[in-house]
């Protein structure tokens, strides 16, 4: 290899809530770029618009703080590979691709989408496997740069080989081969001019030097596509390892429909962030000697890339909640009482509660006791009926669930918002007023006489309230 430097990143794509598997890859790749002396940087990979969102940069890099990691380059802190959002890269992968085409590696294809979707329908009902018919592989450049000065829309696709085999190495896995003939010609750059994943990934990692690529192993069937692109390029190959997945209990792929994946779950649960970086030192990987306790710097000096193990690691929260215990015991009395607090008893929350609670008070007494559930995390859902009359366990699982589905995409907690996403579902479903807000309230504050809903809703905040309408969900259908 002949990197002069270890230069490791991460690329999370800005499209939701800030993940625990982006933690995951994050910490590896810090623990391995501060054993060799080498950099962390982060690059935000926001080029598909149409999952982007907006507040989602914001909340990875805050909660990636949060946790302790600190990166050496990237959007926040700047660097000398910048920029550091592949959104203001555009013009640099589109003259990569430009570049390709002028190789004659790469073509132009005008193929519009209603006839890609007629070789999809002929191909399948044929039974023969999926993919581009490589239409516009050999038009003539002179034909191609006509249709273009006519402002036809195209995009760019890289020509792959038609026989033959792609192999890489992964430093977990050894050699990994495809046949080419299962390779599509990849789409490298949109007509809309953006550059689609596997482009601007290659071309970023390229110029931001990266010399190790370490990411989930849902990337790997991606890689061959990356193989071929470097080798167009005739640029280095770094490193490619693929870490395993994080697993639910039942061993399929973390999913927050089993397992809250938010970052900003764990925090407003309370687990410590030094607890959860532990916890996740040992998904894949052991520090040895029956040892679980250890810190960030304990995990870097005794890290190697040959610890870790391709078993699918299981997220289990019982065990994380045994490892935050320990670390609870262990905090310094001036510590434990800032985190409750100021993180428990936030005043920005005791502020936003107190038009809404003072009239159901009349002591200070009765103040814990009466908003309880703004401080739980679980609820008991035994005792209160949340099924309305005349419907079943199983019709409330379903409006349950669907609301879930709907709150998932919505990014605007406040009133305004909450307020048109829950009408438009209680109306689509036709459910009575009543019967809708009687169940949410009891399912996300367990009470009748809660404070009112919405108020208490943006209080709760979207991690505590998805919470526990998925736990209810699993109540409701046990
Ligand atoms: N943007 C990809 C993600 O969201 C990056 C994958 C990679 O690291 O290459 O995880």
């Amino acid at each position: 290899m002949s990197f002069d430097r270890v230069r490791v990143r991460i690329a999370p794509s800005p499209t939701g809530d800030p993940h625990v598997g982006t933690a995951y890859v994050a910490l590896f790749n810090y623990v391995f770029a501060k054993k060799n002396g080498g950099d962390f940087i982060i690059r935000i990979e926001d080029t598909d618009q149409s999952r982007y969102r907006g507040s989602s940069e914001d909340m990875i890099l805050r909660s990636l703080k949060w946790l302790g990691l600190s990166w050496d380059e990237g959007p926040d802190v700047g660097g000398p590979c910048g920029p550091y959002r592949q959104s203001e890269r555009r013009e640099i992968h589109a003259a990569h691709a430009m570049q390709l085409v002028d190789r004659g590696l790469a073509y132009r294809c005008f193929c519009t989408a209603a006839r890609l979707d007629g070789v999809r329908k002929e191909q399948r009902e044929k039974g023969q496997t999926t993919g581009y018919d490589r239409h516009c592989r050999d038009l003539p450049v002179a034909e191609a740069e006509r249709r273009m000065a006519a402002s036809e829309p195209f995009v760019i696709r890289l020509k792959m080989p038609l026989s033959g085999v792609t192999k890489f190495d992964d430093a977990l896995r050894g050699t990994v081969e495809i046949e080419n003939q299962r390779l599509d010609d990849q789409v490298l750059l949109k007509s809309d001019g953006y550059p689609t994943y596997h482009l601007a990934n290659v071309v970023d990692d390229h110029l931001m030097k990266i010399s190790h690529v370490m990411r989930a192993e849902e990337w790997i069937s991606s890689t061959p596509k990356h193989v071929l692109l470097y080798e167009a390029f005739g640029w280095e190959k770094p490193v490619f390892c693929h870490l395993p997945l994080l697993r639910n209990t039942d061993h399929s792929k973390i999913s927050k429909r089993k397992n809250p994946t938010s970052l900003r779950y764990y925090e407003r649960a309370g687990i410590l962030p030094d607890a959860l970086l532990n916890y996740l030192g040992l998904m894949g990987w052991s520090f040895g000697d029956n040892i679980e306790i250890f810190n960030v710097e304990e995990m870097t000096s005794r890290f190697e890339l040959k610890g870790i193990h391709l078993g699918g690691p299981i997220f289990d929260q019982t065990k994380l909640n045994w490892l935050n215990n320990q670390y609870l015991q262990k905090l310094s009395d001036d510590r434990f009482v800032s985190l409750i607090r100021d993180q428990m008893f936030a005043p920005e929350i005791l502020k936003a509660l107190r038009p809404f609670v003072v009239e159901r008070m009349d002591r200070l007494d009765q103040f814990v006791d009466k908003n309880s559930f703004f401080f739980n995390g679980a609820l008991q859902y035994d005792a209160v009926p949340l099924v309305p009359n005349g419907k079943t366990a199983a019709e409330l699982a379903t409006m349950v669930s669907e609301l879930v589905e709907r709150l998932d995409e919505e990014y605007e907690w406040d009133m305004e918002h909450l307020k048109a996403c829950f009408d438009a579902h209680r109306e689509a479903i036709a459910w009575k007023p009543k019967d809708y807000f009687m169940s949410v309230r009891l399912i996300v504050t367990g009470r009748k006489d809660s404070p009112p809903l919405f108020e208490s809703l943006v209080i709760l905040g979207r991690e505590m309230v998805r919470f526990r309408l998925r736990d209810a969900l699993k109540f409701l259908r046990q």
